[in-house]
């Protein structure tokens, strides 16, 4: 066995957790070479511009931004010297067909206190929420979020150990739904907390309420804004990971993972092989299979679930300001219920939907010509099954100019100065995401988070796998968590 400075790594892409992990292992000792089909780092956090206007492609809403600074301090680093953020106060506003106007405070007793005025919820029903919430995400963080579930020793400590006896109380057999309505008694409060389930491409309806949890990082632990946009943390891990000695390859596609007795031992890139210790894949988990290992016996449950949903993204560059708007706005449907029910059992775009309205440029002035606003315009929508999407983007687009004109009470169409408009299939073609979907496989069914793929296989010695696809799912905040825990597994497979 290669002495640890020996060692090299190949990673298969450069999206938030395969940057991560090539910083933990290349700090680790490592060699590490992170192999990129595109031009960039980042992945699905993507950066576009057009026209003068700085858009992100991706994620937008930033939590637990300590946890990204968790890897500049691993290397001795002073994080505030690479990136910066700040905590946005108010976080969200939620605005009804009817006027009504709901704000997020980062202050508990305020944000209790705006929705039992806006809502007609209780300030204490509030304040329950937030706290069964809070109970949900110390319970599965311990047992699920920061660990492998798939190695049997995790199981035996007394933090896991009392964990799991409360498992009840993640409440993995309610519908989030169900029980947001049974505590909330305040359908416009429902609808918003409701809404957190399409963070993770699912439908509230079938989810789990386990999934109130992502509500509380947001509502709970602050909303923050990345200066220079979502993209600048990308920018950061790709110059931090540099530092510590890590090689990157662009416009290099990955086309195999080459196996010999079971064991991974390089990868070929470009018609070329070449040996490695150790493979990461952060590609989607159902692509690294299908594509990468054609020729090994994949395994079924964790690819046969179904794929979680998508969206249709309009960047408009907005030739005047709205004082009005915030930096994350939710437009929100007048039937939430049927909206769900057209993404998910008739897999098309509501005609009515609940549409988010990202404007960076309220934070980061640069990121827009004077005088102008970057809008990232997201609507909900089913992953991509061969629907005509062309119909129902031009459709989709005229109901959210139509929606958006009559709540804010002016005309839009005249005040886009340039678009662009990304639908499932193009999300599938910048980031090799099968049908486009967003956040991996689907985490509807009742244990569906748990059905996840591994981040290692026990078919193949030395292979391991992070990133939204794979344990314990989508977004940052969780794709740091898989490449912590993927990193671990690297070096313990090599330790003693
Ligand atoms: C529109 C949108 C909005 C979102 N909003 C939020 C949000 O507000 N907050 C949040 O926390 N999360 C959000 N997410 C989810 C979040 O972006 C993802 O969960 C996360 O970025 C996924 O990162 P990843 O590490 O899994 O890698 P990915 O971003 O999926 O990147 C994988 C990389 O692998 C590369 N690759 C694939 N195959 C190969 C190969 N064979 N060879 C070489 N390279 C290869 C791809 O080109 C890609 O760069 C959003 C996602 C989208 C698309």
């Amino acid at each position: 066995m290669a002495p640890a400075t020996e060692r090299r790594c190949a990673v298969i892409g450069a999206g938030i957790a395969g940057l991560a992990v090539a910083v933990r292992l290349a700090h680790a000792g490592w060699r590490v070479t992170v192999f990129e089909r595109g031009p960039m780092v980042g992945g699905k956090m993507g950066e576009m511009r057009l026209n003068g206007h700085r858009f992100d492609m991706g994620p937008t809403v930033l939590t637990v931004p300590h946890h990204i600074d968790a890897l500049f301090t691993l290397c001795g680093e002073d994080p505030r010297a690479h990136w910066n953020y700040r905590q946005l106060d108010p976080g969200f506003h939620y605005r009804f067909e009817d006027g009504t106007v709901v704000r997020t405070w980062a202050d508990p007793d305020a944000l209790a206190d705006e929705f039992a005025a806006r809502t007609g919820t209780s300030r204490e029903r509030m304040l329950t929420f937030l706290a069964r919430s809070r109970e949900k995400l110390e319970i599965t963080g311990r047992v699920f979020l920061e660990r492998s579930l798939h190695v049997p020793r995790n199981y035996f400590d007394r933090p896991t150990l009392s964990g799991l006896l409360r498992l009840g109380r993640i409440e993995p057999l309610t519908s989030m739904a169900r029980s947001n309505s049974a505590l909330l008694h305040a359908p416009k409060a429902v609808a918003i907390l409701n809404q957190f389930a399409s963070y993770n491409g699912a439908n509230p309806y079938q989810a789990p309420a386990t999934l109130n949890l992502i509500s509380y990082y947001e509502l709970a632990l602050g909303s923050y804004h990345a200066e220079g946009g979502m993209y600048s943390v990308a920018r950061a891990l790709e110059a931090l990971a540099r530092r510590q000695g890590v090689e990157f390859r662009f416009g290099t596609l990955v086309e195999r993972i080459l196996v010999r007795d079971g064991r991974a031992c390089g990868v070929q890139a470009d018609g070329t092989a070449e040996r490695f210790d150790a493979v990461v894949s952060n590609a989607d988990v159902l692509r690294t299979w299908r594509m990468l290992l054609k020729d090994q016996r994949a395994p079924r449950t964790s690819l046969r679930q179904p794929r979680s949903g998508s969206v249709v993204l309009f960047h408009w560059g907005m030739g005047r300001s709205f004082p009005e708007l915030g930096v994350h706005n939710m437009f929100m449907s007048q039937d939430a219920r049927r909206e769900y029910d057209s993404i998910f059992r008739d897999r098309t775009v509501h005609d009515d939907p609940s549409v988010y309205v990202h404007i960076s440029s309220k934070m980061n002035p640069q990121d827009a010509p004077a005088g102008h606003e970057n809008w990232f315009v997201m609507v909900s929508a089913p992953n991509n099954s061969g629907q005509d999407w062309d119909g129902l983007v031009e459709r989709t687009r005229e109901r959210v100019l139509a929606k958006l004109s009559r709540m804010l009470g002016t005309e839009l169409a005249p005040a886009i100065a340039c678009a662009r408009v990304t639908d499932p299939r193009g999300i599938e073609a910048l980031t090799d995401s099968p049908q486009g979907a967003i956040y991996g496989n689907s985490v509807d069914g009742r244990f569906a988070s748990l059905l996840r793929h591994p981040n290692f296989t026990r078919r193949i010695d030395n292979l391991f796998f992070c990133g939204g696809s794979v344990h314990p799912g989508a977004s940052i905040p969780l794709c740091l968590y898989s490449a912590r825990i993927t990193a671990d597994l690297v070096r313990e497979r090599y330790r003693a």
